[in-house]
Parts: C-alpha cells; structure tokens; sequence
C-alpha cells in the first residue's frame, strides 16, 4: 500500500490489553463507491500491569516487534498506549495517522451511530462507565491519551451498542418502574460492531441469506447473540450491561436477580460482586479449571466438562428464545474465537437445534471450519464467518473522516 494514502490507527483497549491497527484508504473510485481500508501494521500489549507483553507486525507477515516488559515499566493502559505507539511509528513516519478511530462498548441512549469526539461525547461516555466497569474506562483513557498527545488528531468513538439502536421498545425494557427506562436503564446490546462486520459480509456471500431471519452466535471470551432480520438487528441477548445473556469466560451471563440480592444480604460488597460476576463466574467459575475453551475441551476435570455442556445448552436455549421473536430461522452463523474455531462446542449446540430446527451439521466441514457446515438436506443452514470488528471501526471511522473533510 503506498504511503500516499491517508492511515487510520484502530485502537481496541480492552480489560488487560491494548490493541492498535493502522489501516491505510485508498481513495474511492466514486463518490458513492465503498470505503475499503486495507490492514497495514497491528502492535499489541497484553497482559497489562501482570505480565506485559508487546507484539507487532506487518501486514505481510514481518514481526516488527516481540518482547516482554517489567510489570513497572507497562503498569496501566497509558504506558501500554504509549509504547505501541512509539513502536508502530516507525512504520507510520511516512503516514502519520490522519484519524484514530476508538471501539467503545456503551454508547447509552445518546449514540446510535460513530460519532467525532469532542468534550461534550466524553462527558456522556464518562457517565457510562458504571454499565460497562471493565471496559469502558480503558476506551476512555486511550481517548485521553491521544487528545493530550496530538490535540488536533480527529478522533472518532465506535460503539458495541450502536448497531442495535433500532430495537423495537418492546426488546429494550426491562419490567423496572417504568421512569426508569426513562432514565435510560435499557437493554442495549453489545458486539454490535462484530454482527455489523457479519450482515456485511453475509450480504456479500449470500444475499438471499442476509435478507432472512439470521441468527449470529458471537462466542469469544465475551458471548452473545444477535437476531437480524434483512440484515439488521432486532435482538440481542445482552442487555443494559455486557453481563446478561450466555455465560460467558468469566462473566455469569442471565442470572436470577434474586441470587445478586442474596449475595448482598450475605455481607458481601456492591465491588465484590461486581468482581465476582465479570470476572470469576461464567466458564472459569463453574469448570474451576480455566476461562479459555481450548483449555477446557483438553481438560478431563468432571466440572470442565460440565462448564462446556451448560454453555451449550444456554446457547441453544437463547437461539431458540431469538428464533421465536424472529418468528423462524434462515440461517444460524457461527464467529468469534469459540464460535469461529472450535468444532465440538459449534456441534453440541447444533445437536440440540436438530429436532426444533432441522439441523444437520456436516462432521467434516465442520472439523475443518469451513464456512457452510451443515449439510444439504440441512432445513436451516449453519455458516462459519470470522468477525473483524477492527475492520469495521476503520470503516466507519474513514467515512466520519470524509464527511470531516469534505465540510472543513
Ligand atoms: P475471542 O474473545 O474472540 O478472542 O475468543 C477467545 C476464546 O476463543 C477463548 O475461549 C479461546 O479458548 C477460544 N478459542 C480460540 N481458538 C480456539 C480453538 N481453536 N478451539 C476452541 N476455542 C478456541
């Protein structure tokens, strides 16, 4: 990609890591052609304030950097901002980056689309931060970090929440006195930026397909699901918080309300809780073995096993809860970590979905992660698609680039 052509960094700052994407964008053919960032670079640092560590390559391959630091010298998100900075500079120096564009879990009810970041979308992101604890502030002090680097630099907020603003009202209650969901205590919905990256990409590969009722299964470390019809989404199975639907690495998904006001009148703290249900419950909390899938599916501990089959079944009995609010099912779309690459855990949940949906899964299609493993005679096809959500917060942050400079 020539340097001539205008960079966007992508900054991607979760709970324990930071991770910056430099995109370059070529410039359209038309006015109204699409926008297609090309990857050119991506640096990261895990392990933030335990055991850090940056890596960064090319696009092509060319590892650029790979290296431990003291806990000291990469002990919060700043540092760990600074430094890939500094390392994906020396391929940005014929390209200093024109626009950075943040991935933001909460928008709240203010934003339902990327928007250009002034103090005033600060602000209402600050306010946000009690719905969104382990994710939002690390968004929030990238953010800063880069107003107080380069001030003028056009810095644009991608939201989890946005793709799913168009919810019917019915969808986004809760049963609260209703002034409540007045003050915005709302089901939302997250991982918009990922099924916004899949009804793309479903409308390229199959577009009778994406104009159906599609339900995407977004398996990570954090988990949800996304019912779309016609490509848009009309459900989701997180809510006010990153915290409701399936269980998920750490986080408890549903649970009673009740079990929360127990756990209070048990003594414990509004803090520990909090700790409890984002960071020691969902597969870590039950297996007791680990928060990853790929150690769990080697693990032949009896509560591993156990921790597998209720993710499986949970998620098979949310596909079923979304495909009665779609009133069917068209297609079933599997992606992200879990959901993207791991065959037994795509197959015990399809294998509770054969007699409600007419699944029938391809054994080898699937062991290979192609991207239609259920069969021909299957009355519901179930695809494999990666999510690229860094992709998406290119694209979106190059168009609010052009909008900017076609009014500057
Ligand atoms: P993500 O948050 O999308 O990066 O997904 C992380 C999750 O994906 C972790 O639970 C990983 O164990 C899981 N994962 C990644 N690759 C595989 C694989 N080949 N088999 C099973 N799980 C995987």
């Amino acid at each position: 990609m020539s340097a001539t052509h205008p960079t966007i960094l992508v900054v991607n700052a979760g709970s324990s890591s930071v991770k910056v994407s430099v995109y370059a964008v070529p410039e359209a053919a038309h006015a109204n052609a699409d926008i297609n960032p090309v990857l050119s670079a991506h640096g990261q640092i895990e392990g933030i304030g335990v055991s850090p560590r940056l890596s960064a390559s090319m696009a092509d391959g060319r590892i650029v950097a790979d290296e431990r630091f003291p806990v000291a010298q990469v002990a919060d998100h700043d540092a760990a901002f600074r430094l890939i900075r500094l390392v994906l500079s020396i391929g940005l120096r014929d390209a200093p980056p024109v626009a950075i564009g943040h991935r933001v879990v909460h928008g709240g009810a203010d934003f339902s689309a990327a928007v250009k970041i002034d103090d005033d979308v600060i602000t209402k992101l600050e306010a946000l931060i009690p719905l969104a604890p382990l994710h939002q502030p690390h968004n929030l002090t990238a953010i800063r970090a880069v107003r107080a680097a380069v001030p003028a630099l056009l810095q644009v907020a991608c939201f989890d929440t946005a793709f799913h603003a168009g919810h019917d009202p019915l969808a986004q209650l809760l049963a609260l006195p209703y002034e409540y969901f007045e003050r915005g205590i709302r089901r939302y919905g997250f991982h918009g930026l990922s099924y916004e990256y899949i009804a793309r990409r479903l409308q390229q590969i199959a577009p009778d397909l994406a104009q159906g009722r599609v339900i995407v299964a977004h398996l990570g470390n954090g988990a949800s699901l996304c019912a779309m019809r016609d490509g848009r989404s009309v459900e989701s199975t997180m809510g006010l918080t990153a915290l409701d639907g399936l269980p998920m690495g750490t986080r408890c998904g549903a649970i009673d309300a009740g079990a929360i006001l127990w756990l209070s009148q048990q003594g414990m703290s509004t803090k520990d809780i909090e700790t409890m249900l984002y960071q020691e419950s969902g597969l870590k909390g039950l297996s007791g073995v680990s928060s990853d899938m790929r150690a769990l599916l080697a693990s032949d501990a009896p509560r591993a096993r156990l921790a597998i089959d209720f993710y499986a079944y949970r998620a098979a009995q949310e596909i079923g809860k979304l495909a009665a609010t779609l009133g069917g099912l068209d297609a079933l779309v599997f992606t992200a970590g879990i959901g993207a690459n791991s065959p037994p855990v795509r197959e015990k949940i399809c294998a509770r979905l054969a007699d409600l949906f007419g699944i029938s899964l391809d054994a080898g299609a699937n062991n290979e992660n192609r991207q239609r493993i259920s069969r021909d005679n299957s009355r519901v096809p179930v695809l494999v698609l990666p999510t690229d959500e860094e992709g998406m917060i290119a694209l979106n942050t190059a168009r609010i680039m052009m909008e900017h400079h076609a009014r500057a």
